[in-house]
C-alpha cells in the first residue's frame, strides 16, 4: 500500500524537531546529508562525551558485535564484570545494577531506598526544579509540574522542596524518609549550580535523619563537569548514585550504583533488565572509561570548560554564565533562548534551549581550543543578530 496523499507523521509527537537532518559525525562536528559540518555544543545532550565515532569506540563495538551482542542476565559476560569493576574503582567502592537509560537507573535507586527504608520509611524527599526521567517513579521525584501534570496521581509520599536549601530540606526530612534525591547540579532545569556547601550539608541532614543520599548523576556523571562525579569535590560519598547519559558513548546503557550501606539490600528476583548491561553497551561504556583515562579528559573538561567559560562571559556577560566544567548555561536577560539556538543552528553551532532564557553548553570532552574559539566567535555573531533583531 503506498503512503497517503498528506503524509502524517509516523511518530508520537513528543519532540519539537530543529529541521535539521544529521547524516555521520566525527569528534565534534555532525554532517547533514550533503556533507555541510555544524560544531556539535550539544554532544546528544551530555551523551557523547568522546566525541562522534571515536575509533576506539567504533572498533570496540564492532569487534564486540562481531562476537556476541546478548545472552541476557541469566549468564556472565566479561564485559558487563570489567565494567562493573572499573565503575567499583571510579566509584570508591561502589556496587552496580545495569539498565538502558537514566530513567532506568533512578527507578532502581527509588526501589533501592524503598526496600531498604521498609515500611516504616517509605518518603522520598526531592527538590523543585529537579529532573530525574519521565517514567512513572522518574517522574514522581522530578520537580517539575508541567512534565507532572497530565499522568497524576503519581507515587505517593514524595516531597519536593527547594533546590539550594538546606533548611527547607530539614524541615522537610522525618523518620519515614528512605531518601533524598538531588542533582549535583540541576541539569534540565537550566544548569542550576548549589552553593559549594550544599552536597556536605544534605549528607550531613541524611546522616542525622537516619536516611540515604541518592545523587542522580545522570547528566554529570563520567567526567563532564571535570572529575569521574560531580560529587567528589564536595569529599562526599553518597548511598547510591545514577550514571547514564555519557557512560555508553552513544548506546544505551545506565547504572545504579550503590555503597556499602545498600548495596545487599536487593536479593534475587527483586530487579531486573532483560537488556540492561548487555555485552555490546557495556564494551562501548569501557572503551569510553579508557578514552578518557588515556586522553586525559577529566582535566581537559576543567581547562575546556575554564576557556569556554571565559569567552561566554565575554559575550553575555560576567554573570551570565554557570555550571562546572563542560556543562555549562548561559542565562540570557530575556526569553530568548530558542532565538539564539536557531540564529545558532543557522550558523552551523549546535547549542541547546534548556530553558526559554538559558541555553545549555555541553560539547563532547574532546572538544579542542580552536573549535570551542570557533564556536565563540559564531554564537557571538548568532547572539548579535539575535539582539539586533
Ligand atoms: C537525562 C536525565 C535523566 C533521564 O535519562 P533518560 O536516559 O532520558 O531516561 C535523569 N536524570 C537526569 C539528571 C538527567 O539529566
Amino acid at each position: 500500500m503506498s503512503a497517503p496523499a498528506t503524509a502524517v507523521d509516523p511518530m508520537l509527537a513528543t519532540y519539537k524537531r530543529w529541521p535539521i537532518q544529521f547524516e555521520r559525525g566525527s569528534g565534534s562536528t555532525l554532517y547533514d546529508p550533503d556533507g555541510k559540518p555544524y560544531l556539535d555544543l550539544v554532544a546528544g545532550l551530555a551523551v557523547a562525551s568522546v566525541g562522534h565515532a571515536h575509533p576506539d569506540v567504533t572498533s570496540a563495538i564492532a569487534e564486540q558485535a562481531a562476537r556476541l551482542l546478548h545472552v541476557s542476565n541469566l549468564y556472565v559476560t566479561a564485559p558487563q564484570r570489567e565494567l562493573a569493576g572499573r565503575l567499583l574503582s571510579v566509584s570508591g567502592g561502589m556496587r552496580s545494577f545495569f539498565c538502558n537509560s537514566g530513567a532506568e537507573a533512578v527507578e532502581c535507586a527509588l526501589k533501592l531506598a524503598r526496600k531498604w527504608g521498609g515500611p516504616q520509611r517509605r518518603g522520598i524527599v526531592a527538590t523543585v526544579g529537579g529532573f530525574h526521567g519521565r517514567t512513572l517513579g522518574a517522574l514522581s521525584v522530578t520537580g517539575q509540574p508541567s512534565k507532572r501534570a497530565s499522568f497524576e496521581p503519581l507515587l505517593p509520599r514524595i516531597s519536593h522542596v527547594a533546590f539550594n536549601d538546606v533548611d527547607a530540606l530539614e524541615a522537610a526530612v522525618g523518620e519515614d524518609t528512605a531518601a533524598v534525591i538531588v542533582e549535583p547540579i540541576q541539569g534540565e532545569a537550566g544548569i542550576v549550580v548549589p552553593h559549594d556547601r550544599y552536597l556536605a550539608a544534605v549528607r550531613d541532614l541524611c546522616d542525622r535523619a537516619g536516611c540515604l543520599l541518592i545523587l542522580d548523576e545522570v547528566q554529570t556523571g563520567i567526567g563532564r563537569t571535570g572529575s569521574w562525579f560531580a560529587f567528589e569535590p564536595a569529599g562526599i560519598a553518597p548511598d547510591i548514585v545514577c550514571i547514564a547519559k555519557g557512560l555508553g558513548g552513544g548506546l544505551p546503557i545506565g547504572a545504579c550504583l550503590a555503597g556499602p550501606r545498600v548495596a545487599d539490600t536487593f536479593t534475587f528476583g527483586d530487579h531486573g533488565s532483560t537488556f540492561g548491561g548487555g555485552p555490546l553497551q557495556s564494551a562501548a561504556a569501557l572503551a569510553v572509561l579508557d578514552v578518557i583515562e588515556r586522553e586525559g579528559l577529566l582535566d581537559r573538561a576543567r581547562i575546556a570548560g575554564a576557556r569556554l567559560r571565559e569567552g561566554l562571559r565575554s559575550i553575555f556577560g560576567s554573570h551570565s554564565v554557570r555550571g562546572r566544567g563542560l556543562l555549562l548555561g548561559v542565562v540570557l536577560p530575556s526569553p530568548t533562548a530558542s532565538r539564539l539556538a536557531a540564529a545558532a543552528l543557522q550558523h552551523a553551532v549546535l547549542v541547546n534551549d534548556v530553558a526559554p532564557d538559558v541555553i545549555r553548553i555541553c560539547p563532547p570532552l574532546v572538544i579542542t581550543d580552536a573549535e570551542i574559539d570557533r564556536g565563540l566567535q559564531l554564537l557571538e555573531e548568532a547572539w548579535h543578530e539575535v539582539t539586533e533583531a
